[in-house]
């Protein structure tokens, strides 16, 4: 489908639209049909697969008939969601079936998109990755993976662009909202993955969360978290936040505090702990080393340094930079420092998504170690990711362009191990990180890259500044090759357009949030052409000469064997996988895989079979000194503030009905109605003050770009006074026109908050 054609097909999907309310969560726990007719019971067959269209890893049934995802239904066996799910999961077996679906490969010819059998485009893919690799060395490749790719396709594509090219190029768009999550996760405790996991929801007497806007994000954890609090008055749900939105509503107590202040808010918490003496002497004593530095290593220091340090960190400073009376600091410290509760923080993406993402990480992890609720049940944070395999999964199976298996690039070790379990060349491991994902494209722009394969992910929607992007996925003299279900705006340039394979349709092993693994079988034919990335890397692998790295005849034996391969990178107690014969038999076992079944709590001696009995309660075992790090990192303020000329904070963000770039939720009239487009929310007096109404069009600018859309004051979300929201999901109105690459020099995670921007009133009928 041309990019006119696909635009036409959308604009029609819009005009049958019609603005639909879904419940406060929206959750729903009946059947859906997946088409026109409800499906005859008697022919249909249920099967367990997980939903991958949000983080959450909820377990959905899917009920097949002849050869078609006809109905679903939230699992009552599923742990994650006991029955439940959201409007997306209710819709998920309509993503397959979106009536633009791609089915045949698509050749660049004469600027036109031209159909070709599957074996020719490989072939053509093959030859242009060779002869790149050939003329401009390895680096000038690259791969750009989804963030719902299946761990077997992120394998795949660390160990044929890893150890079978000799370039690290290889990142996903976890790296866009949950990087920061995933580094600052190693900074403190020393590995990737969560330190509890969601079970902590049923067992806390208070639930913070940071900026998170759970009922859209992860809605049917907010139906947990809302349970919890049903089912006891003692429970207390309070958030701090930028905006009101619909999880405002059903709190507790909402504190809102101005863009970028989670460092001085943080800091401040823990000040007033030391101040009222509620630290965990005992646990910090034993359990707990302090380090200080802006880089990853940091020097040593000790409590007394952190002490000082917090000195300049007092709710009243806290209160200067974001707004928050310090009265409410303290009081929110008290809930963290109150020995009788058991407190449990969430934050996700919009705290990530911060110039000091892994810092803020950092700071929030010191909150729960100053008082030793960590690790236990209802005690400790919950760091979620935007992306199904964010947070570990997807960097634990190698597709970032820092990690091995199991390991980093730059630890001789890792890649000793790397290349005796692929059987390559030592010295073909490259020991450089590779670029990461914005770094890919602005590669393209220099020349740098001359060759990217984009896999079932629409960065060309999704990637800040896009549009230094887009004009270098345009420029000549690259190749550019998307695997893709659906047209996007990322195929509309591409020179060969591969059809994908969507999860129901192939085997796989999906990670999730709370270090949760799910395998689950194809369950229908996917249509035409269409293939998994990994089959699609492993057939370009042996067109190169490199068939012996996949020595796996189907797609059976792909799932088996890449399982093998990295349960043997694994092989560590601390991080170690099950077999796979096991987690077809139990789905959503969290590692370290335990004997006895999956591991909850980290490191607690208590839950965790890898953590050594002799260290006490606790062993950090992830540091070679046992212990979880306090990092002593200060507020700083954004690198990109609102001034007089750009005076308005922009935020951007999900809603409940889409996932990412929207690619698969925007193909099902039921979400597409719900919400057809993005538009610009602002405080009602804001609107005032500009002469602004609902509905009328304003022109968004920034120092990157400008974005004329729809402005609302009665939408979803209140921003506070001088600040403005914009969900990422439309293609349409695409709000990373405005936003900013830099971001968190450690995890290369951008800043998409740190935009600034101004707001011009346009005349009626949206002329400028
Ligand atoms: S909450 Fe997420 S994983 Fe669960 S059903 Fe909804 S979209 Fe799927």
């Amino acid at each position: 489908m041309s990019d006119v054609d696909r635009r036409t097909f959308l604009k029609g999907l819009a005009a049958l639209s019609a603005v639909v309310g879904a419940g406060p969560a929206g959750l729903a726990a009946s059947t859906a049909a997946a088409g026109q007719a409800q499906p005859s019971a008697r022919a249909l067959a249920w099967h367990r697969a997980p939903c991958r269209l949000c983080p959450s890893g909820c377990g959905l049934l899917v009920g097949v008939q002849r050869g078609r995802a006809v109905a679903v239904k939230g699992d009552p066996d599923a742990p994650v969601n006991r029955g439940l799910a959201c409007v997306k999961g209710y819709h998920a077996v309509q993503t397959l079936y979106g009536r633009d679906r791609l089915t045949r490969a698509r050749v660049r010819r004469d600027g036109a998109l031209v159909d070709v059998p599957l074996g020719a485009a490989l072939d053509l893919v093959a030859e242009r990755l060779a002869a790149t690799v050939a003329a401009h060395g390895p680096a000038a490749a690259a791969a750009y993976g989804a963030g719902d790719w299946l761990l077997d396709d992120a394998y795949v594509a660390g160990k044929l662009f890893k150890g079978g090219l000799g370039t690290n190029n290889v990142d996903t768009e976890s790296r866009l909202d949950s990087a920061a999550a995933a580094a600052g996760l190693a900074a403190t405790y020393g590995l990737p993955g969560m330190v509890g996991c969601y079970d902590d929801i049923e067992h806390a007497d208070v639930i913070v969360l940071w900026n998170e806007n759970l009922a859209e994000t992860h809605p049917v954890l907010f139906s947990r978290v809302l349970a919890r609090r049903r089912g006891n008055a003692a429970v207390r749900v309070v958030e701090v936040a930028t905006r009101t939105t619909r999880t405002s509503y059903a709190l507790d107590r909402s504190l809102l505090y101005a863009p970028h202040a989670e460092l001085a808010l943080a800091h401040a918490v823990c000040h007033e702990l030391v101040a009222r003496r509620r630290l965990a002497r005992d646990f910090v004593d034993r359990h707990v080393a302090f380090r200080r530095g802006a880089d990853a290593a940091g020097q040593d220091a000790a409590l007394r340094d952190f002490v000082r340090f917090l000195a300049d960190h007092t709710p009243e400073q806290a209160q200067r930079h974001a707004g928050v009376p310090a009265e409410d600091v303290r009081w929110l410290a008290s809930l963290y420092g109150d020995p009788a509760r058991r407190v449990v923080s969430i934050w996700g993406a919009a705290v990530h998504q911060h110039p000091r993402g892994t810092w803020v990480n950092n700071a929030l992890h010191n909150i729960h170690l100053l008082v030793g609720k960590v690790g236990a049940p209802g005690n400790g944070p919950l760091t979620l990711a935007g992306q199904p395999g964010g947070c570990g999964g997807l960097h634990d199976a190698g597709a970032a362009a820092h990690t091995l298996p199991g390991g980093v690039v730059t630890a001789a070790a890792d890649r000793a191990r790397a290349a005796r379990v692929w059987g390559v060349p030592p010295e073909r491991l490259d020991a450089r990180p590779g670029r990461r994902a914005p770094a890919m494209f602005q590669g393209l722009a220099t020349g740098d890259v001359r060759f990217l394969w984009v896999h079932g992910a629409d960065p060309l929607v999704t990637l800040p500044e896009l549009g230094r992007m887009r004009a270098a996925a345009r420029r000549a003299g690259s190749f550019l090759v998307v695997s893709s279900a659906y047209p996007t705006a990322t195929t509309d340039v591409a020179d060969v357009v591969l059809p994908a394979a969507l999860w129901l349709e192939r085997e796989g092993v999906a990670a999730g949030g709370d270090r949760r693994l799910q395998h689950h079988e194809r369950l229908v034919p996917p249509p035409g052409d269409a293939t998994s990335s990994a089959r699609q890397l492993v057939e370009v692998g042996r067109r190169l000469g490199l068939g012996a790295l996949f020595p796996w005849a189907d797609d059976a034996a792909l799932t088996a064997g890449f399982w093998a391969e990295l349960r043997r990178f694994h092989e560590d107690a601390g991080t170690r996988l099950p077999p796979l014969a096991e987690l077809r038999a139990r789905p959503g076992l969290r590692w370290p895989h335990a004997e006895n079944g999956d591991t909850r709590w980290r490191y607690a001696t208590a839950h965790d079979r890898a953590a050594d009995r002799t260290q006490g309660r606790y062993d950090f075992y992830g540091h070679a000194d046992r212990r979880a790090r306090i990092w002593l990192r200060p507020y700083t303020p954004a690198s990109e503030a609102p001034d007089s000329q750009f005076p308005f904070w922009l935020a951007t963000g999900p809603v409940l009905e889409h996932w990412g770039a929207g690619t698969l939720t925007r193909r099902v009239p039921t979400l597409h109605r719900a919400m057809p487009g993005a538009v610009v929310e602002l405080h009602p007096e804001d609107a005032r003050a500009l002469g602004i109404a609902g509905g009328d069009v304003v022109r968004l600018v920034s120092r990157r770009g400008t974005l004329r859309i729809e402005a609302r004051m009665d939408y979803r979300s209140q921003p506070q006074r001088g600040q403005l929201f914009v969900a990422s999901f439309d293609e349409g109105r695409l709000v990373n026109l405005l936003t900013p690459v830099s971001g968190c020099p450690l995890s290369g995670q951008p800043a998409y908050g740190a935009c600034a921007v101004r707001v011009e009133r346009l005349r009626p009928g949206g002329a400028g």
